[in-house]
């Protein structure tokens, strides 16, 4: 299964371009040579215009590129549609955990469920996807079809909701039952799939798509869903670190499709001199829902670095969540409890030096009811 994922050489090669363009803070003007190309493209990817030679200086800084104009929040907090009550509301907020770490190892949440649809990091890769879609087939009426396990349904749920797409939904069965209403809510339909992760029907969705019409999106291999997170999520998050000077160290995030946290790790290994990047997945055997174990195939964390994978039991998710909504006041999902987790186990471990740490909270803990009745219990008997 992994294998699929790791083949991408032309992707390989406009990342290290981004990377050197990410590292270097300069891009020289192109005079539409061939290998220009490559430079086209990481600019893009990084939300940057193009200095074409004649038209701009023969350098060019990336603020002269417009590189941050991508993330300047609308302050006002009005908004023509929901849609762009999505990308005009980033950054999402970032917050001290003071109850995490000490004077000298400060944790930082950055909060994914301030976004509107599906209350999660989601949103992002869901918005995006359908964007980069309309822009090569305009105005086409679309049905969507995705395996998801609940949060980017709900983002392409909404998204359909704009657009007036059909959406059709494909859950594993160990995904909490209240998805299917919360899905059927936003208009999709839904089915569930005998299996316990979505990365093992992916291409059972694909074959259905092509047979019935519809446009399978695939945010486990499309390129949008890293691609959103390295000109958005990861641009914001530099912006906000900057503004509050923090010491930045480290990031913690969790591991699904491995969008988010690769563009993040691609994004501050490049313009920072030593962020740490740390991974977490469910411990062997075991389901967190949103993570998984980078052995059942993820593409983008082969194309980046990560420092260390830290595995994580659904008892300590909970657990960590139940902490954080108990010393913080936030209801967080189990992939956030999950992340607090590898953060206090890397603290207790004396593996954080000094400085600000960001951890990364995908999602909200209201979808999770079942697995809080569940564990809770288990917790207070401790
Ligand atoms: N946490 C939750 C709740 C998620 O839904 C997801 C993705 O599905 C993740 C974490 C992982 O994010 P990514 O797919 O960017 O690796």
């Amino acid at each position: 299964m992994d294998a699929r994922f790791r083949g991408d050489e032309h992707l390989r090669r406009v990342l290290e371009v981004a990377s050197r363009i990410l590292r270097e803070g300069r891009v020289k003007c192109l005079s539409g040579r061939p290998e220009d190309a490559l430079v086209e493209e990481a600019l893009a990817m990084l939300g940057c215009r193009v200095p074409r030679c004649g038209e701009a200086p023969a350098e060019c800084s990336l603020e002269e590129l417009g590189f941050y104009e991508d993330v300047s929040p609308s302050t006002l907090r009005v908004f023509n549609s929901t849609e762009e009550l999505l990308y005009k509301n980033w950054p999402t907020p970032l917050v001290r955990l003071n109850s995490l770490g000490d004077g000298k190892v400060r944790a930082w949440a950055k909060l994914e469920f301030f976004n509107p649809f599906s209350m999660s990091v989601k949103d992002r890769i869901g918005w995006y996807m359908v964007k980069k879609l309309l822009e090569k087939h305009p105005g086409a009426s679309l049905a969507l079809y995705e395996a998801t396990s609940t949060n980017t349904g709900m983002a392409l749920a909404a998204m359909g909701a704009i657009k007036g797409f059909r959406v059709k939904l494909f859950l594993p069965e160990t995904i909490q039952k209240a998805s299917d209403t919360l899905l059927s809510v936003m208009g999709a339909e839904v089915r569930r799939v005998p299996k316990s992760l979505t990365v093992e029907f992916i291409d059972d969705v694909e074959h259905l798509a092509k047979e019935e019409g519809g446009v399978h999106l695939n945010q486990f291999e499309n390129d949008a869903n890293f691609g959103v997170h390295l000109r958005y999520t990861a641009k914001e998050l530099d912006l906000q670190v900057r503004s509050a000077k923090l010491n930045l160290r480290g990031i913690v995030g969790g591991l699904g499709t491995s969008g988010h946290l690769s563009a993040l790790s691609l994004y501050f290994k490049s313009r920072y001199s030593d962020v740490k990047i740390y991974g977490v997945q469910p411990a062997p055997g075991t389901v967190i829902p949103g993570i998984r174990r980078v052995e059942t195939g993820m593409k983008w964390v082969h194309y980046v670095s990560v420092d260390k994978v830290v595995d994580v039991t659904p008892e300590e998710a909970v657990a960590h969540a139940v902490k954080v909504a108990r010393r913080e006041g936030i209801l967080v999902g189990l992939s956030s409890g999950a992340v607090t987790a590898a953060f206090e186990a890397l603290y207790s471990g004396g593996e954080l030096p000094e400085g600000d740490y960001v951890l990364v909270y995908p999602d909200h803990g209201f979808k999770y009811v079942e697995q809080f009745s569940k564990y809770l219990p288990i917790i207070h008997q401790r």
